[in-house]
């Protein structure tokens, strides 16, 4: 069975009267939860790059519906797609 963050008990105490401090668990669960959260980055940036392409194709088929915003905080863009939700600027799907 694999590791996970959750498998890692936090004890924010640092009380060494009460249970003797293990540092070589505390750097190990360290580096551990470090290279978790580099993977996890790592995969954030994948996703974000799937979704980027998935909405460069979507832009590209979607017959869209547009809808005016006029509560849109972007000055030039203030139309989107009912339908497939992206704003109307060919710029951004390009
Ligand atoms: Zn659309």
């Amino acid at each position: 069975m694999n590791k996970s963050i959750e498998d890692i008990s936090f004890d924010e105490s640092n009380d060494c009267y009460v249970k003797p401090i293990d540092v070589s668990e505390l750097i190990n669960n360290r580096n551990f939860m470090q290279d978790t959260r580099l993977n996890l980055i790592a995969e954030i940036k994948r996703l974000d790059e799937r979704i980027k392409n998935t909405e460069k194709n979507i832009y590209k088929h979607c017959t869209h519906n547009w809808v005016y915003d006029p509560s849109s905080y972007m000055d030039r863009t203030k139309y989107f797609c009912k339908d497939c939700k992206l704003w109307r600027n060919d710029c951004w799907y390009n």
